[in-house]
């Protein structure tokens, strides 16, 4: 007598954070949920973020955060909406997790550990009755009449009667990053919006950074400039390493900076590194400064708002002695200086590539895709959530939230017809 095949209501592709919210709002609403993780436990990519603390979202409102998208914010507002970051952080407290947010933005679990929170997301699904199905990596997703019907993993084949892709992106390998996702979605029908590095350090053709390495500087203002615009611009700590520069303000200029290198050798960034004085302050400040301490150095004059072996940096390429007194600069050289203080170029060559690469820019395209369920356009049943999307968001918990939400999002529908 042949057994009919057991046919899941819902199989989730990816135990991420997007994969593990769908499985429990899945399993919450009665559906029976089965995650196949290529991986041999769930969420491994998590336990590495925030350096291991999770800084899984922040305290801007609902509209302000969602803002943050810039383009795709029409595209992921329902997904913030449906679980913002004060829900979110109430369903982990509901979990057992209390969160805090020590510098007023940044929001961590208290108990300071990433592994906290995928214990409680495991936990959960447990509690659930989730299948999960590890070392299983899914290959192929059938699709029949418009409508996925199964999915072929390293161990088999699978009914499925709905499908969450939620395979995240192809940021660290060492992680579960890679492209079969993505491979999964074109098999399925979908464009995929060609992907670069995002939230990656820059490599600098210029050599003086890579001798600076180690140095953070608190606040400048960097900007990347193409045929005279600017295109991105972020205020914030930049770090100095021995490639080049990274730090948050680096990497929330990132994207843009890779996707230009994509079809350009180089891009051309500009720092600011004293944002919050204009140039006719600087010129006011210099002006003082000759009358009233016209022996003290320029040396020292910057040493006052910038390590030493950055000042000298400057001095160097503005062609002004280290020992040169204040009284002594000419009305070219201080204009140079200022000039170098507040749009110091580089010339961005490279980026770190995936390997170093906290999130994936490009993915899935988002007018395929429907944003108030997260639905395929082109196939019946079938879901995105998380990273695998055409959507990245700046530092600061944008991108988890996200994960977290469009998890949220598209187990909703599944779970209104699912049960
Ligand atoms: C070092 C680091 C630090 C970070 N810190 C932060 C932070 O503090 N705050 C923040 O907001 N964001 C942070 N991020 C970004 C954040 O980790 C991602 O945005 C988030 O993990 C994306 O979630 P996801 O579920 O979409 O994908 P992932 O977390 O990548 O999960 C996808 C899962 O799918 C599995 N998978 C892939 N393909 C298949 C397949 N074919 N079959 C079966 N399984 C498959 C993978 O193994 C993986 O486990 C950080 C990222 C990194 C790398």
């Amino acid at each position: 007598m042949s057994r009919k095949p057991d046919i899941f209501p819902v199989v989730v592709v990816g135990a991420g954070p997007a994969g593990l919210m769908a499985a429990i709002w899945a399993a919450r609403a009665g559906a029976r949920v089965m995650v196949c993780e290529q991986l041999p436990e769930p969420g491994v990519r998590l336990l590495a973020t925030g350096g291991g603390h999770c800084n899984f979202t922040n305290t801007l409102a609902t509209d302000d955060f969602v803002r943050r998208f810039g383009a795709k914010r029409r595209f992921v507002a329902p997904a913030i909406k449906a679980l913002d970051g004060n829900r979110l952080r109430l369903f982990f407290e509901e979990l057992g997790i209390a969160s805090h947010s020590p510098d007023g933005f940044h929001v961590l679990p208290v108990s300071d550990s990433a592994r906290s929170i995928r214990d409680a997301l495991r936990q959960a699904c447990r509690k659930l009755c989730v299948e999960f199905r590890f070392n299983s990596r899914v290959d192929s997703l059938q699709i029949s009449r418009g409508q996925v019907t199964s999915i072929r993993t390293s161990h088999g084949v699978e009914s499925a009667a709905r499908v969450v892709l939620a395979a995240g992106g192809a940021s660290y390998p060492s992680l579960g990053g890679g492209a079969s996702g993505f491979r999964l979605a074109r098999l399925a029908g979908h464009t995929i919006i060609p992907l670069c590095p995002a939230l990656v350090p820059l490599v600098t053709r210029e050599t003086w950074p890579a001798t600076l390495a180690g140095i953070t500087l608190p606040r400048v203002a960097v900007s990347m400039v193409c045929a005279g615009d600017v295109r991105a611009a972020a205020t914030g700590s930049l770090l100095f390493t021995h490639k080049g520069i990274s730090g948050p303000v680096v990497l929330d200029v990132s994207g843009c900076v890779s996707a230009a290198l994509m079809t350009r050798a180089s891009v051309d960034i500009m720092i600011d590194l004293a944002p919050d004085l204009t140039i006719e302050a600087w010129q006011g400040h210099i002006e003082k400064l000759r009358k009233e301490h016209g022996a003290k150095t320029v040396l020292s004059m910057l040493t006052s708002i910038l390590p030493a072996a950055l000042a000298k940096v400057v001095l160097e390429r503005a062609d002004v002695p280290a020992g040169a007194s204040v009284a002594r600069l000419s009305r070219a050289q201080s204009r140079k200086l200022i000039v170098l203080i507040k749009k110091l170029p580089l010339t961005i060559t490279a980026t770190e590539g995936f390997d170093k690469a906290m999130v994936t820019r490009g993915g899935i395209d988002l007018v395929e895709v429907c944003p108030k369920t997260l639905e395929s356009k082109r196939v019946h049943e079938l879901f995105f959530a998380g990273e695998i999307l055409d959507v990245d968001g700046p530092c600061g918990g944008f991108n988890l939230q996200w994960a977290f939400a469009s998890g949220f999002l598209a187990a909703r529908k599944l779970h209104q017809t699912a049960a």
